[in-house]
């Protein structure tokens, strides 16, 4: 290879052999790995495709048809499609495509809806809030007055302390919706207590926005003003946000607050992804796909229920289930390390009144969305409930001995990832 040519000819194994190693390693472990994060998914292998492919060149900052740049009608066209899938998905009146990722969405309607020192009514992060709707460390929390609800001692949103807190504190935004909260929210219901104190009103979906494009989950429209969403959970696309709203008014003032008020240029291959992963959300086979999250987190919240463990709220209506461990005297962390060591990751997670630390943690949260997306249903989902309560019954009796692995639970969930495998090799 000559000098010069290097530079678009050699391949990264040979060109930086370092990072091709933890590559490879990351791909093994992916397909070995029953994935039941949350916020976990992949993509179509045509989503992929699009994803890195050679539009990711392009330079288009503003947006189509008035972009700053030539050079930019076949990522115009893809923007295009892109928005009007979007829309169509969710029943939008509006559609912004181009945030980075969920938390960058969120602070798109901050900056559009509101100016600092304003008051933003919010669930708390031990109830299932996320970081990006008024934590004190996150900008969201450190400019704007965040005031929080929180859920019931079962578990449901707390509407009447909702209710009090809004009359009291006059918000200007009423945010729901969270990253562990696993119930259907009342979305009329927010609204009517915006419409008492005159809050505008945003639901953050991103866990459940595949439900609710396949009609498997209430619509948040048209009740709520705002919707956000990131793209890589439950939807099944490339890791981004998304900004809808009910109307094209309110959805021209988000625009510039994405554009030019907190991004510079948008990632072009994303949009593309964004656009293919919306057309396949459109598609029948998407509504089989959200039916089977949905019925999956339902089967490991019965079968870990019958094996004894006590689930947040009793049960779910998203893509994943709540399992509070102190009725069995475990932690989240422990929990989380002896499930990795037999094949299978969730995540710790407070549940509500948890006294622990976000680091420790008195529940673990078991998501679906990726299961599904490899092909599982009911029955893996009953088996996968039967390894987890095997590891955490064995963890229980012997705190010390349980991080050990037990072979014959790991061979079990390592045949259930051989038997749905991820892309061709
Ligand atoms: C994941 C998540 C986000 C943030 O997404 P990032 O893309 O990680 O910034 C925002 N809101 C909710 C409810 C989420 O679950």
């Amino acid at each position: 290879m000559t000098a010069k040519r290097w530079f678009f000819e050699e391949p990264l194994t040979q060109a930086d052999p370092e990072v091709a190693r933890y590559i490879a390693a990351e791909e093994s472990r992916q397909r070995g790995q029953i994935e039941l994060i949350a916020p976990k998914n992949y993509l179509s292998r045509a989503a992929r495709e699009a994803m890195g492919s050679i539009v990711v060149f392009a330079t288009v900052e503003g947006y189509p048809g008035k972009r700053y740049h030539a050079g930019v009608e076949n990522v115009d066209g893809i923007e295009r499609l892109a928005i009007e899938r979007a829309k169509a998905m969710f029943a939008a009146g509006h559609a912004n495509v181009q945030p980075h990722s969920g938390t960058q969405s969120n602070q798109a309607v901050y900056f559009a809806l509101l100016s600092p020192g304003d008051t933003v009514l919010s669930m708390d992060l031990s109830s299932g809030g996320h970081l990006s709707h008024g934590l004190k460390s996150n900008l969201s929390g450190r400019w704007f007055k965040t005031i929080s609800y929180g859920t019931t001692a079962d578990g449901f949103i707390d509407y009447e302390a909702m209710e009090r807190l809004a009359r009291e504190h006059r918000p200007k935004l009423i945010i729901v919706g969270g990253s562990s909260y696993p119930r259907a929210i009342n979305f009329p219901k927010v609204s009517s207590i915006a419409a008492l104190v005159g809050a505008m009103t945003l639901a953050d979906v991103s866990h459940f926005s595949g439900l609710i494009a396949a009609k498997e989950y209430p619509s948040p429209f048209p009740y709520m003003d705002v919707v956000t969403t990131t793209t890589n959970k439950n939807l099944r696309g490339p890791r981004g946000g998304l900004i809808l709203t009910r109307d094209a008014a309110l959805g021209r003032k988000i625009d510039s607050a994405v554009f030019p008020g907190i991004q510079g240029g948008p990632l072009p291959d994303v949009i593309a992804a964004k656009a293919v992963c919306f057309g396949e959300a459109l598609k029948p086979e998407f509504i089989d796909y959200a039916r089977r999250v949905l019925s999956c987190a339902r089967t490991l919240s019965s079968g870990l229920s019958a094996r004894g463990f006590k689930i947040v709220t009793g049960g779910t209506d998203v893509p994943f289930t709540m399992v509070d461990l102190r009725t069995r005297g475990l932690k989240g962390d422990i929990a989380q390390k002896a499930l990795e060591a037999h094949g299978v990751t969730t995540n710790r997670n407070l549940v509500p009144q948890d006294t622990e630390s976000p680091n420790v943690t008195s529940g673990l949260r078991i998501g679906t969305s990726a299961i599904a997306a490899r092909g599982m249903a009911d029955a893996e989902a009953s088996e996968l409930a039967e390894i987890i309560a095997d590891v955490l019954d064995r963890l229980a009796k012997n705190p010390g001995q349980g991080q050990e692995i037990d072979s014959s639970i790991a061979e079990r969930a390592s045949a259930l990832a051989k038997k749905f495998p991820l892309y061709p090799t």
